[in-house]
Order: structure tokens, then sequence, then C-alpha cells
């Protein structure tokens, strides 16, 4: 299948269009790369593009250390050996792709469903970490900003009036999709999305879908963020359904519901459709982010007993 052309946004960026968006900042005959997108199909993507637009590479910058968006790195690298930019942390998951799996299956060797190319890239260098503020990278001028929160540091790049905020927000056919967007800190992951919807550009590149105004993606994901919350808070707040005549009562058994009933009652509570394994792995650790928060915010805290992990009212 023929890859769609790349698209321009602005003087200097040019998006290539697919499954994750991978971007191109283009100044003469050189270009930033911006994510490489999945594997082997995300290199090919990214070769293509530099093809048509007739440029070479100069260095690759990395949003955060998804497989899905750092995947075709290494292709890349063994045609042009440029430098690799990252967020910290996400460097070391990129030097040790293993890891992603790993933290999946709550650091336990994973299940073979997880080890596939969108949850384990291959190995990518890191040469220099990224850093918010200014950059100047290979001659080229940006801005870095912190949207921490899907990712335990996951950055956007602003260039001209375009920021390229990869999974900091979802679009509205996106999140249709998935009604529970991943995210691995969720409060830190509402307050980006809140970010990015103020900020003033005049288009914002998500991650996966059609870039569109900032205010458009921004709160169609605090939108989707706090409709899990709810879910979330709704599920801890039924109680047990174990206890009949008792359910959430106070200072009761009762009024604790086990981790995994809490996902199960979210997914049904959000219309989630069906999932396998992995996608299971993914919503689990979404859901538990969201209850970290809640006990962050001082409303839910969790209790092991009788070797279940539950939680209830703080
Ligand atoms: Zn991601």
């Amino acid at each position: 299948m023929a890859a769609a052309p790349p698209v321009q946004l602005s003087e200097r960026v040019f998006l290539l269009p697919g499954g994750v968006n991978v971007v191109l900042v283009v100044e003469g005959r050189r270009a930033l790369v911006i994510d490489s997108g999945q594997g082997k199909e995300g290199a090919r993507r990214v070769r293509r593009a530099l093809e048509a637009l007739d440029v070479a590479p100069c260095a690759i910058l990395t949003s955060h250390a998804h497989a899905d968006h750092f995947g075709g790195h290494a292709r890349l690298l063994r045609r042009w050996r440029v430098p690799v930019h990252a967020p910290p942390i996400e460097a070391e998951l990129m030097r040790a792709p293993f890891l992603e799996p790993v933290y999946l299956a709550h650091g336990a060797a994973p299940a073979p469903e997880l080890l596939g190319p969108w949850f384990m890239a291959e190995p990518s260098p890191v040469d220099a970490l990224l850093a918010p503020g200014h950059a100047h990278i290979e001659g080229f001028d940006l801005h870095v900003h912190d949207v921490s929160g899907h990712a335990h540091r996951q950055f956007a790049f602003e260039v001209d009036d375009v920021l390229v905020a990869a999974d900091a927000v979802f679009g509205p056919a996106v999140l249709e999709r998935y009604p529970l967007p991943f995210g691995q800190d969720a409060a830190r992951q509402a307050a980006a999305a809140a970010w990015v919807g103020e900020r003033r550009v005049r288009l914002v590149v998500p991650g996966h879908g059609e870039p569109d105004a900032p205010a458009v993606l921004g709160q169609a994901t605090v939108a989707a963020l706090e409709r899990v919350r709810r879910a979330v808070t709704e599920a801890v707040d039924q109680g047990s359904v174990e206890a009949p005549g008792a359910i959430g009562a106070p200072g009761t058994d009762a009024e604790w519901v086990e981790s995994h009933e809490i996902l199960a009652r979210v997914a049904a509570a959000l219309d989630v459709p069906e999932v396998d394994l992995a996608r299971w792995h993914l919503d689990h650790t979404t859901v538990q982010a969201h209850l970290q928060a809640l006990r962050q915010d001082g409303r839910l805290r969790p209790r092991v007993r009788g070797h279940r992990l539950a939680w209830g009212p703080a």
C-alpha cells in the first residue's frame, strides 16, 4: 500500500499521516525527525517521506518511549546514524525496550502477547537528553515542553505555530474507539491535556488521529480523562457486591472493592469493547494510575486483606 504523501502544516513542519503520526521539521535539505512510528512500517514511512521531500535527517527526536513512537528508530539509524534525543527516564526504556512489556506485566516475565512490536521496539541508542525550554538542535530552533502523564516523561515540540504533542492529547475519533485512554500518571496527564488545550498555537498534532486546534484536542482529552476518573470513583462508591444487603456501607468490608473488579466496572461504565490480554494490561495500568491519583487527592485508599488488593474511601 502506497504511503500517503507528507502534508505540509507550516513553513517547516510536515506531517507523515499514519496509525502513529510522525513529523519532519525541514530546513533546506535537512530534517529533524520527530518520532518514527512502529517498527518496519514506521521506518519505511519516514524513509519515503525523506526521499519525497529530498531531505536528509540530521537528528531524531523522541516524544516518549512507547514502542509505537520510537519503534522505527533502529532501522532509520542503520541507514543514517544521526543523534537521537529523548526525555530522561524514557531514554532508559529505549535502550532496554524489554522494560516496557516488563512494567506492563507488573515486573514479571511478560506474556508472549506483550512481546510484539506494539509493546517492544528494537533498542535505540540515546545520544542526548531533552529538557524543557528552548532547544537548539543541529541548527534547528524549537521549544520543548513537558507534557508528562500519558508516559512517565513525555515532551511536546513547538515549531513555527504547530505543537507536536504526541500522546498528550487524543482526537475525538480516537477517544470514541478508546474511551479508556492509556495513562501512567493520571494527575499529570490531565494537567498536560489542559495545558495543550490552552496553548496559543494554530495547530496541535496528536500522536494518533488528525491535527486540530488546541482547544478541540485539549478539551476532548480532558473530558475523556474526567469520565474515567468519575467511572473509577463510582466503581469504588458502589462498594462490594460480595456482601449483599451491606453494599458500600461505611466502616464495613462492603465498602472495599477488589482492584480487578474496579477495572471491570470502569470498562462496563465506559462501554470499553472486549479486550485481549495485551490490551487488558494497558487498561489495568491506566486504572491503577487513576486510583493512585485519587489516593493522592485524599479520596481513596488501598488495602490488602485475604491476599486481595481492594480500594475504599479514604
Ligand atoms: Zn504513547
